[in-house]
């Protein structure tokens, strides 16, 4: 696949793109301080076939726990940052490929100009040998690319990752991998082809994010998915579904068995068009703020049934950092604290419930919104 990428390098065995195999990659939901929890999920990960494994980093304490991680496994291990970039100087020296999102690097330091701080993980990434994956997600896409694009978000985020792609480059160092996720299989699809129209030379890191709870979230993400690959694009791919850790390797088996079906010509047929109720929910990772999320996902999948054959979207959040943002566009957004549930209507908050009580919430909000849909 990606014939046409240059080759990525990740740690001493692995190569992403110029013609390599498809890698899986998934990522650990446990607390990234739980050193020997992450160890054991990461080993279990690898051990059903994931090439590379992702980790969330916020903090010192987190960085600290990734070296201990680091001695313990070593499958290649990638770090998350999202606000805190100057984090990468801390865990460089620890893993083999480093994403950012170029819509957070604008919370820490608001006043230093974009570019510097791209300069400052650069550095890092470069002195020790770590690839770098400019991670575009559709809920968190640079404010000035929303305002330059307000019709167009795929366009927005294609831009954002031209932009950091050039960044890189000034500064020589090409090691780097691109993604474009959203919760939208057709905005994978789209967002995908226009980047790579206009950069055939990066590699792909394929995936759509917050695909939800399984079969749906499989489903989805084959929709988003299957035609790229069978198109020639994509380096490496993560199914993201929301599943309690000790499933979290279905991620993995996902997406070897997409890979594999559309290498055999196997696609999926489309999900049953009568489903019209689409609920997108985060594959939590070790920043979910409370173990009752992935329960109170498939307690809203329960909960909805009824409201199927309806065009309405409902979100799913696990934590303060992504969900906040990427509830906005749902009908209906929740997003997770320690002990409440925060609920939305198309991005207007509408208050912050206990676990049980946010269900009874979101149901006379969505027999709300059915009956004003009816009545217009
Ligand atoms: S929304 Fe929060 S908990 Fe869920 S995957 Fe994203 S960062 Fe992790």
């Amino acid at each position: 696949m990606g014939a046409t990428t240059r080759p990525v390098r990740i740690g001493t065995s692995l190569r992403i793109g110029g013609g390599a195999p498809v890698a899986i990659q998934s990522m650990c939901a446990t607390k990234t301080r739980d050193v020997d929890a992450t160890v054991a999920q990461a080993e279990a990960l690898r051990a059903a076939g994931a090439a590379i494994v992702r980790i969330a980093c916020d903090s010192d304490a987190e960085a600290e726990a990734l070296a201990a991680i680091r001695r313990q496994t070593t499958v290649p291990l990638s770090v998350d940052l999202q606000e805190n970039y100057r984090l990468a100087a801390r865990v460089a020296p620890h893993v083999d490929k480093i994403r950012y999102n170029p819509g957070h690097l604008y919370h820490l330091e608001p006043g230093r100009p974009v570019a510097e701080k791209v300069a400052f993980i650069a550095a890092a990434a470069r002195e020790h040998g770590c690839a770098i994956r400019i991670g575009v997600n559709c809920g968190s896409v640079d404010p000035e690319m929303m305002r330059r694009y307000p019709n167009d978000s795929v366009q927005a985020m294609v831009e954002s990752a031209l932009m950091h792609c050039d960044l890189l480059d000034r500064l020589g160092f090409n090691a780097y991998v691109v993604s474009l996720k959203d919760s939208d299989p057709r905005h994978v699809r789209e967002g995908n082809r226009r980047f790579a129209a206009r950069r055939p030379d990066v590699p792909l890191h394929l995936g759509l994010t917050e695909a939800g709870l399984p079969p749906g979230g499989v489903i989805r993400s084959r929709l988003a998915l299957e035609p790229l690959l069978a198109e020639g694009l994509g380096d490496t791919l993560r199914i993201s579904l929301t599943v309690p850790n000790d499933r979290k390797i279905e991620e993995v088996i996902e997406g070897r068995r997409l890979v594999e079906d559309v290498r055999q010509g196997r696609f999926t047929a489309p999900p049953d068009a009568a489903d019209r109720l689409v609920i997108i929910s985060c594959p939590s990772c070790s920043r979910v703020e409370n173990d009752r999320f992935v329960d109170l996902a498939e307690k809203v999948r329960a909960m909805t049934t009824y409201a199927r054959h309806h065009d309405i979207s409902i979100a799913v959040m696990g934590c303060r950092v992504n969900g906040p943002g990427e509830t906005d566009d749902a009908d209906l957004g929740l997003w997770c604290g320690p002990v409440s549930v925060n609920l939305k209507r198309k991005g207007e908050p509408i208050g912050s419930f206990g676990y049980e009580e946010v269900l009874v919430r979101l149901k006379a909000e969505l027999d709300a919104l059915i009956a004003r849909r009816k009545s217009s």
